[in-house]
């Protein structure tokens, strides 16, 4: 979501005489685009900003601002000159990017410059991202904005406000312009892309999210579509009926998990049962036999028995994730749970639990992948491997990197790939078609 908030304001910043830079060394402007999910993030955030400042000695003028999700977490405390050395410029949250000319003219008029409103109707619908660090084969479009699911551990309802869902037509007219210039794949974004919805004042209709993918995947066959990310308690048959019947959306879905605890997920708040969750995973096999399901865990939350944490490795087991997002519970201030629960469990029992999560893991993404050994998969190629310049990278339908011999092929094709052997991270082969 942050990489795909750079680009808008990469965006407002180019319609207003500056230009993006590789080198920071070069740039009059730093912003720094930030996340607030966990303690380790914010950590991460504050050590750049410490490095940064040794640049003011080289230029005097130089702005420093902080975007995003801490801007609007810790506000004018961002600003006070810190016992870190850490001086910040600027601070705007994610609802104020339209507003980076105007606080520029503050900054550079030697004022801090603060704008951390957030809206309950920005969408920047009408803003053309600049995809400056992109592939130029697959791309993100942000569809909706905010949450109010009120996850119990969860700061996103809090930095990123209201839920609110971007009009259709701009979503598809970007699609598509984003297919003229050469993509070949893009990823709907939200915090729960299932509750989008976008009423016509015209006739009281409304678009959902399993009509909006489709009318997306109609833009080509030639485009693949993903999405992310899709809370289990409104995954719907409709959807799963919608990505059956397009090839060309992603046979690959991400649901995050949390935990596979009924009573943990109860003070997660997360409003769906371990059982619900099973049946959601039978639906998608059942809609989309083969699909590859991912998921996110979290570790240790509050009161987790060993029983609890028992549970998630049994849910994991039987779910057989082909790939897993796995944190530590880490307490955020000013959420449901750092209100009512103690944050009880150890550091070390958390890092040990973690620890057994990625184990098992890592047993099911080499598992998934070996099932693939010996098929043929088809690859969009995305560029030449990081690992040699003989050999180019891609992924499959089913989101796995896919490595294979360069045999000319260019970003953006589609190659039928012999799977020939594989790590739990990547799948080895060769192409077959040219
Ligand atoms: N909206 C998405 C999640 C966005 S945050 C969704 O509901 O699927 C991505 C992941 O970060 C979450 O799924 C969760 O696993 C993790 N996360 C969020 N808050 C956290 C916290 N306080 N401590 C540890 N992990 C957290
Ligand atoms: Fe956070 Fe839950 Fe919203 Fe995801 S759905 S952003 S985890 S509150």
């Amino acid at each position: 979501m942050n990489f795909s908030d750079s680009e808008i304001v990469a965006s407002v910043m180019t319609d207003n005489q500056y230009s993006t830079t590789q080198d920071h060394n070069e740039a009059d402007v730093i912003f720094l685009n930030t996340c607030s999910i966990r303690d380790n993030a914010e950590q991460k955030v504050l050590n750049r900003l410490k490095q940064l400042q040794s640049l003011r000695k080289k230029k005097p003028g130089l702005i420093i601002g902080v975007l995003g999700c801490m801007a609007e977490r810790m506000k004018t405390s961002l600003l006070e000159e810190s016992g870190l050395g850490i001086r910040v410029d600027m601070v705007v949250g994610p609802d104020a990017y339209r507003d980076l000319p105007q606080l520029m003219l503050d900054a550079e008029s030697g004022h801090k410059a603060i704008n951390i409103i957030l809206s309950s109707e920005e969408t920047y619908a009408d803003i053309t991202p600049v995809r400056y660090a992109s592939n130029g084969v697959s791309a993100f479009i942000s569809i909706m904005r905010g949450c109010e699911n009120f996850c119990s551990y969860c700061v996103v309802p809090f930095t990123r406000g209201k839920e609110r869902s971007r009009d259709p037509q701009t979503i598809v007219g970007e699609a598509r312009e984003l297919f003229e210039a050469g993509y070949r794949e893009i990823t709907l974004l939200g915090q729960n892309v299932n509750s989008y919805r976008w009423l016509k004042e015209e006739n009281g209709l409304a678009t959902g999210f399993p009509q909006l993918i489709e009318m997306v995947a109609r833009v080509s066959p030639w485009l693949r579509v993903r999405f992310a990310t899709s809370h289990p308690k409104d995954m719907s048959d409709e959807l799963l009926e919608v990505i059956a019947r397009n090839p060309n959306i992603c046979r690959a879905i991400h649901l995050p998990m949390q935990s596979g605890s009924s009573s943990v997920l109860k003070r997660m708040n997360r409003k769906y049962t371990s059982e619900d969750y099973k049946s959601r995973i039978e639906a998608i096999r059942r809609f989309i036999p083969g699909c590859a399901i991912s998921t996110d865990i979290i570790a240790g939350f509050c009161g987790e028995t060993p029983e609890e944490h028992q549970q998630t490795l049994d849910m994991m087991e039987w779910a057989g994730f082909d790939f897993a997002f796995m944190f530590k519970y880490s307490e955020r201030e000013g959420t449901l749970a750092a209100k009512k629960y103690d944050d009880d469990i150890a550091e070390e029992v958390k890092t040990s639990r973690l620890q057994e999560i990625i184990k098992l893991q890592q047993k099911l993404s080499l598992k998934s992948n070996k099932r693939d050994v010996g098929t043929v998969v088809e690859v969009l190629v995305e560029g030449p491997s990081k690992r040699s310049p003989d050999f180019v990278s891609g992924r499959s339908s089913h989101n796995k990197v896919v490595v294979f011999p360069d045999k000319g092929y260019k970003p953006g094709d589609y190659v039928m790939v012999k799977v020939n052997s594989c790590t739990a991270a990547t799948l080895l082969g060769e192409g077959i078609s040219d």
